[in-house]
C-alpha cells in the first residue's frame, strides 16, 4: 500500500509544473458520485487513488508553481514524509510525559525560533494548526494579562488592513463587536502611530481601557509591513500589549533584508507565525511565540487529575497548558524533519529567492505601460491594477489571467479600488514559470 501511494504522489508532484492552475469542468457528477455513504466491503486501494486524484484536481490548485492567489502554502514532500511518520507513530504529545523525547524535538525547533526572533529565555512557542488559532490564543493571553476578568470595556487597536482573523478572534475571545478599533494607515498602507495614539487617549477619555494593539508584519492585501518599532514605542508608552501578526511575512526574518524589513519585531509580547506559509509547509501548520511564557500558561492552563502528571520541567512543557488543544498531531516533526534533512540554509535561499522575484514582478508589471504597481514590494507580494482602469478592468483581467490555467492569483479591495496581487511564496515557483506569468499578465492588459 505504502509503495502504490508513493507512486501516486511522485506523479501528483510530476504533474504539478503542466497541470492547469484550475479546473472545474465536470464538477457536478464528480460531486454526486462522491456523496455516496462508504460501502459495507473492502475496495481496493488502486481505486481509491484513482478517485482521490479526481477529487484533488478540482478547483485550483495551490500546489502549482502558477499559484500566487491569496498567501500560497507549500507542501513540501519531506514534511509529507514527516506526517506519514508521526501518524504511524502516533504517540501522544499533547503533554510532556507519554514522549517526552519527542516533545523535546518540537522544543527544539520552538526555542530556535523565539532565538531568530530575538525573545528572551522566558518566552514560550508553541505550533497550532493555522494563523488564526495563533492570533486567537495570542489575544486571550492578552486579555487575561492586561484585563483579567472583567474585559468588557477592553479596546484593541489595528490597521484597516489587518486581517480578519482578528477580528474574528476577538469576538470569540468574548470582546464586544466595538472592541476593534481601526487606525487609518499612511500613504504606503502602513499603520499610522501618530492616529494610534490619539484613538488610545479618545478611548481613554471616554473611559473604555486599551490593551492592545496588533501590528501587521506583512498585510494580506499589499504585503505593507507596520511600522514595528514605532507600534512598540506607543505600546510601551500606553502599557499595552504588543502582538505582531507575521502570518505571512514572519519567516522572511531568517533572510536579511527580511531581518531588515521586521526591526521592531523583537519588541513584540507575541509573534503569529505559519509555517503553513513561509516555511512551504502542508496546510495545519502554524505558530505563535509569546515573550512571557507564563502569561501564555495563565491565559490557557487547566489541570484536571485524569491527566498524566503535569511537567515540571520549564524546558519541557506540556503544550495543552498553551494552547486550547489538548490532543493534537505531533505536527512538530513537520518542521524538525524538513529543517533537519534540508538544513536552514535550504529555507533562507528559497525566502531569498522569493524576495528577488517579487521585485523583478514589481519592476516589470509598473514598467509596462498599461499597469501600476503603487507600492514596491516589502517582502513577496505585489499588488497591481490597469492604469486609469475602473474596478471592472481589474476584474476583467484577473479572469484572463486565470483562465489560462498557467497562473493563478487573486484581488484585494484597497481604499476602495480592485487590485490584483501576486504573492509569491510557493516553493515550486521559480524563475522560469514567474517571467512566463508577468509576461502573461502583460500580453493581457495589452
Ligand atoms: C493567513 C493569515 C492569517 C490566518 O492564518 P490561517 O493559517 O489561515 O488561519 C492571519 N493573518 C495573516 C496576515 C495571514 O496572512
Amino acid at each position: 500500500m505504502g509503495a502504490d501511494v508513493v507512486d501516486f504522489v511522485t506523479r501528483f508532484i510530476e504533474d504539478r509544473y503542466d497541470a492547469q492552475t484550475s479546473d472545474y469542468s465536470g464538477l457536478e457528477p464528480l460531486l454526486r458520485s462522491l456523496s455516496a455513504p462508504p460501502p459495507e466491503h473492502a475496495t481496493a486501494l488502486g481505486q481509491l487513488l484513482d478517485t482521490i486524484e479526481k477529487a484533488a484536481g478540482k478547483g485550483f490548485d495551490t500546489a502549482n508553481p502558477g499559484f500566487v492567489g491569496y498567501i500560497p502554502g507549500g507542501g513540501l514532500y519531506s514534511a509529507a514524509l514527516a506526517d506519514f511518520v508521526a501518524c504511524v507513530v502516533n504517540r501522544y504529545t499533547g503533554v510532556a510525559l507519554p514522549a517526552p523525547a519527542l516533545v523535546q524535538m518540537e522544543v527544539s525547533v520552538l526555542t530556535w525560533l523565539c532565538e531568530i526572533f530575538g525573545l528572551p529565555a522566558t518566552s514560550q512557542g508553541v505550533l497550532t494548526p493555522g494563523g488564526s488559532m495563533s492570533n486567537f490564543s495570542a489575544i486571550v493571553a492578552a486579555r487575561t494579562s492586561k484585563l483579567g476578568e472583567r474585559f468588557l470595556d477592553g479596546t484593541l487597536y489595528v490597521s484597516a488592513e489587518v486581517h480578519h482573523s482578528i477580528a474574528k478572534s476577538a469576538l470569540i475571545a468574548g470582546l464586544p463587536r466595538d472592541a476593534v478599533r481601526i487606525v487609518s494607515t499612511d500613504d504606503a498602507l502602513r499603520m499610522d502611530t501618530d492616529a494610534l495614539r490619539q484613538a488610545i487617549s479618545a478611548d481613554r477619555v471616554r473611559g473604555r481601557t486599551p490593551f492592545l494593539v496588533v501590528a501587521s508584519a506583512g498585510t494580506i492585501n499589499s504585503g505593507a509591513i507596520d511600522p514595528l518599532a514605532d507600534v512598540a514605542k506607543v505600546a510601551e508608552e500606553e502599557q499595552l500589549w504588543f502582538h505582531v501578526d507575521g502570518a505571512y511575512g514572519g519567516f522572511f526574518q531568517l533572510t536579511e533584508r527580511g531581518r531588515q524589513a521586521l526591526q521592531g519585531i523583537e519588541k513584540a509580547d507575541s509573534i503569529t507565525l505559519d509555517p503553513h506559509k513561509g516555511m512551504f509547509l502542508p496546510y495545519g501548520t502554524g505558530c505563535l511565540l509569546a515573550r512571557d511564557g507564563e502569561a501564555l500558561r495563565r491565559a490557557h492552563e487547566v489541570r484536571a487529575h485524569y491527566l498524566p502528571r503535569p511537567s515540571e520541567d520549564p524546558d519541557l512543557p506540556d503544550f495543552s497548558s498553551f494552547t486550547p488543544e489538548l490532543t493534537r498531531d505531533f505536527r512538530g516533526l513537520r518542521l524538525w524533519l524538513p529543517l533537519h534533512l534540508h538544513g536552514v540554509d535550504a529555507f533562507v535561499r528559497a525566502l531569498d529567492e522569493k524576495l528577488d522575484l517579487a521585485r523583478f514582478v514589481h519592476d516589470r508589471l509598473d514598467g509596462a505601460p498599461e499597469l501600476e504597481a503603487p507600492w514596491p514590494p516589502e517582502l513577496s507580494l505585489v499588488a497591481f491594477r490597469p492604469l486609469n482602469g475602473t474596478n471592472e478592468d481589474a476584474e476583467d483581467l484577473l479572469d484572463r489571467v486565470n483562465s489560462s490555467g498557467r497562473l493563478w492569483l487573486s484581488s484585494a479591495p484597497i481604499r476602495g479600488d480592485t487590485y490584483l496581487r501576486m504573492c509569491i511564496l510557493s516553493h515550486r515557483s521559480h524563475p522560469v514559470r514567474i517571467r512566463e506569468a508577468v509576461e502573461l499578465i502583460v500580453s493581457s492588459v495589452a
